[in-house]
């Protein structure tokens, strides 16, 4: 596909461990996963703590080395390059992360801060360049002049998730990965930094990977979302294919989750049981069975194989023949 930017195939996380009984076995953080994002396009990534999605993010620029699979980025598989090849892809792959707080070195000033990739990256030959950049980008994540001179100590939550962003910008990168970047921020400013996001990405042609752990967050931001579970995506749908017609028992419980903001409109309200297994001893069959109150007998035994529903949706269940219908 000419106009895809990012293609992940069949990429595998897995971290040895032992078990109480010194056996040694793995955590399958990512466990095969595979998809599509074109040049432009806002792919969401949606699933609860522990389902992989954020090492997704980190194996993806590479900042943890995949166990295996291919991370193809503009063309060029980029999974076995090492740290000096790395460098000049790492300019073109930003992360934002969700705290902004802990993603800020307290004793440099914003300046500094922004500054620094412009340094390391030699993308300004002198001082003043330098200067004169680092009031460009603030002001384009809507920051003032003199908030170069302060520190984050002096910055709410969502004006130092702005500087995170004019830092990710600093490289000017094709693809950002959001990872979590308003969950730690109140409901208010989520908002705030969530149409920030979408007015740089038509500004400058960005391509987010938006990883949030609520599909409330990613709807507004996303063109296509790919709901996660213990290590692979049990659905992927363009926006409105999966909030019209989520296929998944999980999809369908996470949506049910989402307040309706019309009284008129009713939505049941699906609970999920327990919580999310241990990905060191995931379920047999379908992952997700355990919790399901779909769940059949082949369920338990047999992991449900891909069925394509159209051209861009997909899901993962034993619900649904090969023609993408309700089996009777
Ligand atoms: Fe539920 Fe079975 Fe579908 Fe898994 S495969 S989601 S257990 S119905």
């Amino acid at each position: 596909m000419s106009d895809c930017l990012l293609e992940i195939r069949d990429l595998k996380q897995y971290y040895p461990v032992r078990t109480k009984e010194q056996r040694k076995t793995f955590v399958k953080a990512l466990d095969g996963v595979s998809f599509q994002v074109k040049e432009g396009e806002v792919f969401g990534i949606v699933g609860e703590s522990g389902c992989g999605k954020s090492t997704m993010g980190l194996t993806i620029c590479k900042l943890i080395e995949p166990t295996s699979g291919d991370i193809i980025f503009e063309g060029r598989n980029i999974s076995g390059y090492k740290r000096n090849a790395m460098r000049e892809v790492r300019k073109k792959i930003q992360m934002v992360f969700q705290d902004p707080y802990a993603s800020l070195n307290p004793r440099m000033s914003i300046h500094d801060i922004i500054a620094e990739p412009l340094i390391i990256h030699k993308l300004c030959r002198t001082t003043q360049e330098i200067d004169a950049r680092v009031l460009q980008l603030l002001r384009q994540v809507g920051l003032d002049d003199y908030h170069a001179k302060r520190y984050p100590h002096e910055f709410s939550g969502g004006q130092r998730q702005r500087v995170g962003i004019a830092r990710a910008l600093a490289v000017e990168p094709k693809l950002i990965i959001a990872d979590e970047p308003v969950s730690a921020l109140d409901v208010s400013i989520q908002s705030q930094v969530l149409n920030l996001l979408s007015d740089l990405r038509k500004e400058l042609n960005l391509t987010y990977l938006f990883i949030a752990h609520d599909l409330s967050v990613v709807e507004h931001i996303s063109d296509k979302v790919g709901v996660m579970y213990l290590g692979n995506f049990v659905e992927v749908a363009d926006k409105y294919s999966l909030y019209e017609k989520p296929l998944h028992p999980y999809t369908q419980a996470l949506l049910s989750a989402i307040p309706v903001p019309d009284p008129e409109v009713k939505r049941e309200r699906i609970i999920l049981e327990g919580n999310i297994p241990s990905p060191i001893n995931a379920p047999s069959g379908c992952k997700f069975h355990p919790r399901c109150r779909h769940c059949m007998e082949i369920c338990k035994q047999k992991a449900p194989e891909r069925i394509d529903v159209d051209e861009n949706h997909f899901v993962y269940c034993h619900l649904y023949g090969a023609d993408g219908k309700l089996k009777k």
